[in-house]
């Protein structure tokens, strides 16, 4: 299925696979926006940078599958993050991603991007009520936002949450623009390189063709940490999988939205080649869990058709993203005892704004200076004691998938990351695991980590 819209007609650059040994200042893993973003600024400030990436290119995993919104609005959050932070911290990561959005707009390149307003909408009472609460803590913490009942969308909501002046990107041409920057800056970037072992002590990695880079600093921006860091921070994270469309339409909206409701929907366009499309998406859920996926497609394209009117889309893609049970990602140092290696996961589909920021933070941490928000996303913080409950609920989970892995589902291909059975999906024709989120292409190969090797399939 697999077709995002983001992948059409675009100028995918290649790049060689690594076949010798180098050494660097900092080796980055994952050529994502993260990775991306965080080669530019570090090849800016005059690091000698290594990035190095799995797949045949750059920016084609969740970064290429996502919607393309960039913006502080990250859901019904801020009320939310005050459970669990202070006031002051809320508000370090709404101007955490407002100014590292701000930035990066500065740079990108001018067909990458628009300026929109971002809207939290209710088409319930309930619904009503949570934007009331977000509204509530915007006022509360000085983030500018308004209550409206006016929209663009074709049904009358009960309310909605206006963030005016964000952007939405077209999430290739905006993570490719900044990876040439990262090469004008000397950056040294490697594409069909996946890294298969990370030697902490001795400071290397080896990819799958045995080829060596030692390193002083090692930066992990896989979206799940790889499999040769299992244990440290596999079993904080619990992953959702999300569905998305495009077809073409007549007129572009002014805003991007997103419904608070429990099954949320989210809604946007963008001109590709001078066509209007307009993006609808949503029906998550925990992945791996699902095997008919066929499905999820089917029902989103009749909602999109009816509701909206418009033609059968061509285009369908769908894709995961890790959440920490405190809503914040983990950016940073991943443990005090590996002082040289550094992490940023865990983005809750938030992670285009969050790429930006962990660029910003983990550049900041390697140059010792300093980022006003490195204690909030740190890795080490001690929020999930606080939230156990919550955070049980995250293990327990996975713990209880590995266990029925290997009680119940004999007769799919075990995951190669920590031997979890995997399951069939359908729509995508791929096997997931429902532990960590690997995926594998129907042949075995390795879509997406933790895992790094390829499945052991039957003949
Ligand atoms: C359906 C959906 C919609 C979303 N929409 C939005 C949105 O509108 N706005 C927003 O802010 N966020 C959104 N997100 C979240 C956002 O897309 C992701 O959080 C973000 O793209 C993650 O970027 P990344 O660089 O960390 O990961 P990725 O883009 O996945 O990049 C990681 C890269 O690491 C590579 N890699 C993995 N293992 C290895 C290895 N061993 N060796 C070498 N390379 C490796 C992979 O091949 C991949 O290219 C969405 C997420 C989903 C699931």
């Amino acid at each position: 299925m697999q077709n995002s819209l983001w992948l059409k007609d675009v100028e995918i650059p290649t790049f060689s696979t690594l076949s010798n040994s180098l050494d660097c200042d900092v080796c980055i893993v994952g050529g994502g926006l993260s990775g991306i973003y965080t080669a530019y600024l570090l090849a800016k400030k005059g690091m000698k940078v290594v990035l190095l990436e799995a797949k045949p290119a750059f920016a084609i995993g969740t970064t290429g599958h996502s919607t393309g919104k960039l913006t502080p609005q990250h859901g019904v959050v801020y009320s939310k993050l005050l459970k669990y932070f202070s006031a002051e911290d809320v508000f370090t990561y709404y101007e955490a991603n407002r100014n590292a959005i701000e930035s990066a707009l500065q740079v990108a390149s001018e067909d990458s991007f628009e300026r929109v307003d971002s809207y939290l909408y209710a088409t319930t009472i309930p619904g009503k009520q949570t934007i009331e609460k977000e509204l509530y803590a915007y006022n509360e913490l000085n983030i500018p936002g308004v209550e409206t009942t006016e929209t663009e969308l074709p049904f009358d909501v009960t309310s909605a949450l206006k963030m005016e002046d964000t952007a939405q990107i077209h999430p290739t041409k905006f993570a490719t623009h900044f990876l040439k920057l990262a090469i004008d800056n000397e950056a040294a970037v490697y594409t069909n390189s996946r890294v298969t072992k990370v030697e902490i002590d001795e400071k290397f990695v080896l990819t799958d063709n045995d080829s060596k880079v030692t390193f002083k600093k090692l930066v992990l921006c896989t979206h799940y940490p790889i499999e040769s860091i299992k244990g440290l921070i596999t079993t904080k994270l619990s992953i959702d999988r999300s569905y998305l469309l495009a077809s073409e339409t007549t007129e572009l909206l002014k805003g991007q939205y997103l419904s608070v409701e429990e099954s949320s929907r989210t809604i946007r366009t963008a001109s590709i080649g001078g066509t209007p499309y307009f993006i609808y998406g949503g029906k998550s859920h925990i992945a791996g869990e699902v095997e008919d996926t066929q499905s999820y497609y089917e029902s989103l394209k009749e909602e999109m058709v009816e509701t909206f009117n418009l033609p059968e889309p061509p285009f369908l893609w769908s894709a995961q993203d890790p959440n920490t049970p405190d809503l914040v990602p983990y950016i940073g140092q991943i443990s005090e005892d590996t002082p040289d290696l550094y992490i940023a996961t865990g983005y809750r589909k938030w992670g285009l704004s969050n790429s930006l920021v962990a660029g910003e933070i983990l550049s900041s941490l390697i140059t010792h200076e300093s980022h006003k928000a490195t204690h909030l996303y740190s890795p080490t913080r001690d929020q999930f004691g606080k939230n156990f409950l919550r955070g049980l609920s995250t293990i327990g989970f996975v713990t209880a998938n590995l266990a029925e892995g290997y009680l119940t589902r004999m007769e799919a291909p075990k995951c190669t990351h920590l031997g979890c059975k995997t399951r069939w999906n359908d729509g995508d024709e791929t096997w997931d695991c429902p532990c960590h989120g690997s995926r594998f292409d129907k042949d075995g190969n390795v879509i997406e980590g933790p895992a790094v090797y390829p499945l052991k399939l039957k003949k």
